[in-house]
């Protein structure tokens, strides 16, 4: 349900952050770095990302019991 949420992956080549999905690395994990030409692979080690978006999801369940107290 975070497949969405963006996240920056540095070129291993030019340091620069490129930009993606879980959701794209999940189907496709290979970036293509316009900064320096090189396709770069993701070792699909999608797990690191489920504990982000895990960390992401709880966050904002704490917002809302925060939001929630305010409420009052
Ligand atoms: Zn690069």
């Amino acid at each position: 349900m975070f497949d969405e949420i963006e996240i920056d992956i540095p070129c291993p080549n030019c340091d620069n952050k490129l930009k993606t999905t879980v959701k794209k690395l999940r189907t496709n994990p290979v970036l293509h770095c316009k900064h320096c030409g090189d396709d770069i692979k993701i070792n699909a080690d999608t797990s690191k990302f489920d504990r982000e978006t895990q960390k992401v999801e709880k966050s904002l369940k704490k917002l809302k019991q925060t939001l929630k107290k305010f409420g009052r």
